[in-house]
């Protein structure tokens, strides 16, 4: 029997858009009721905003006593509407196709860079700089992490890099494959056909578009058998999802559990191995951890990477007040809506600051650019690092220049892994702001060109 909503409420007191904008019909009490009615015969502008409007985080089906599917209701609403529905709909399809096309990415990165030099000058807010959509929050200077040659050597770790670790943010893949090497004396393999996990796409109501993407995915790690590494929570979440996406084929389906069975979140894969090599910060710290909407309602989502900060001697890890919240960066939300998402954040960062984190660690890409561009348009003292940057400073202290290196200033413009520390430096919180010299704290890059597997420590 098809479930139906109650319009009970609960959905309204958790949802992060209507929290600071106020509208019941952005709730998803709001949106069933909608989807009930004759308006969704035929959809008109504001019916597509509305659907629009909404960040996919999970918080009303969490509560729902309903169980509704909420998240998917919104997706096949989504589905019906032209490519460019929505407020900024072309720059949304561009991002989105841009994703999907792993040479036009890798072009719009390279373009991104050069563009880069010519940005420096323009602060942090500039209205030129949030035109430029994706390349707004690219806080990126480096290479991308080399896929493998196709051979996979048995006894690797798969590494799914997602979009962020191998082109926004190369430090962050980097650093995974070093931590494989150092934790668990395994090479990483990152097969070269993969691409996009294929998440945007289907948030768009892209299905096809991402079954497209799935099959692609999992052609590429047929190759390999063993662990599927992620590290991005949003891209491990949406892998083990793809037996849902060919539920109408069987043979494909069957591939898709396989796939799916071998993913591995990031923090589980590391808890036990990260806690043996008895991880410490040079000095103490306060860190905030940020959950990604995609581990936030699920126990063992919340409490591994919490574990795996607890197993860090001279760390103090703080919770934000209130409780976690969605930081707004949704996907491909935060360009149609850029005003709305940055409210979104504030309230998320506003509950983070009040436990005075002196470093803010999350695993998931979208979380990890909007906190970095949220904190600098906030003009907020905190950095924000990936847990794997993090992780390898801490187990690499006695090599490199360690945490209180990156906590303190020390941030290196050459070094992408550093790229938060970029954008501090922009906003004039580091180097004297911060009454230290700035340097860089000199991150290796080992990755050879051209290497199926991950860089030697
Ligand atoms: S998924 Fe999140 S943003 Fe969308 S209606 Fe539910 S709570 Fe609100
Ligand atoms: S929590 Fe579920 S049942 Fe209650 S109003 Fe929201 S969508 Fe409807």
């Amino acid at each position: 029997m098809k479930r139906s909503c109650a319009w009970c409420g609960a959905c309204t007191v958790v949802c992060p858009v209507f929290r600071v904008d106020g509208r019941e019909s952005l709730t998803a009490r709001g949106k069933m009721h909608l989807l009930a009615s004759r308006l969704a015969e035929r959809p008109s502008a504001t019916f597509r905003d509305i659907f629009s409007r909404c960040l996919l985080c999970g918080a009303c089906e969490n509560i729902c006593p309903r169980q509704l599917p909420i998240r998917e209701q919104v997706i096949g609403a989504r589905s019906g509407f032209s490519a460019f529905y929505g407020r900024h709909g072309v720059r949304r399809t561009l991002a989105r196709l841009a994703l999907s096309r792993p040479p036009l990415l890798e072009g719009l990165v390279r373009a991104g860079v050069v563009l880069e030099q010519h940005l420096r000058t323009l602060p942090p807010d500039s209205g030129l700089r949030l035109k430029l959509g994706l390349l707004e929050s690219r806080p990126v200077i480096g290479r991308a992490i080399p896929l493998g040659s196709g051979r996979y050597v048995p006894g690797s770790v798969s590494y799914f890099t997602g979009c962020l670790a191998r082109h926004l943010q190369p430090a962050v893949g980097r650093a995974t494959v070093r931590l494989v090497r150092r934790t668990v004396g395994r090479h990483s393999f990152v097969p070269p056909g993969q691409g996009c996990c294929g998440l945007a796409a289907l948030s768009a109501g892209r299905r096809d578009e991402a079954r497209r993407m799935a099959r692609r995915n999992m052609e590429a790690f047929a190759a390999s058998d063993g662990p599927i590494l992620t590290s991005c929570a949003s891209c491990s979440a949406h892998l083990a999802t793809y037996p849902e996406l060919f539920r109408d084929d069987p043979v494909l389906q069957e591939q898709a559990r396989a796939f799916a069975a071998r993913v591995r979140e990031f923090s589980d894969f590391f808890l036990e191995p990260v806690a043996a090599q008895d991880p410490e910060t040079e000095r103490e710290l306060r860190v905030l951890y940020h959950d990604p909407c995609h581990l936030r309602f699920s126990e063992q989502g919340r409490s591994r990477p919490r574990q795996l900060l607890d197993s860090i001697r001279g760390l103090q890890r703080v919770e934000a007040a209130g409780g976690g919240r969605c930081c707004g960066q949704g996907g491909l939300f935060h360009l149609g809506y850029p005003e709305l998402s940055a409210a979104v954040f504030r309230a998320c960062l506003a509950g983070g600051m009040a436990a005075g984190p002196g470093l803010v660690v999350t695993t998931c890409s979208g979380c990890l650019m909007q906190w970095q561009q949220g904190v600098v348009l906030e003009k907020q003292d905190v950095l924000v690092l990936h847990l794997a940057v993090f992780l390898l400073q801490c187990l690499e202290k006695g090599q490199e220049e360690g945490v209180s290196a990156i906590t303190g200033g020390g941030l290196g413009e050459e070094n992408a892994c550093f790229a938060d520390g970029i954008l501090l430096k922009r906003a004039g919180l580091t180097g004297k702001s911060r009454g230290r010299k700035s340097r860089s704290p000199g991150f290796r890059d080992e990755t050879p060109a051209g290497s199926g597997t991950g860089p030697e420590p």
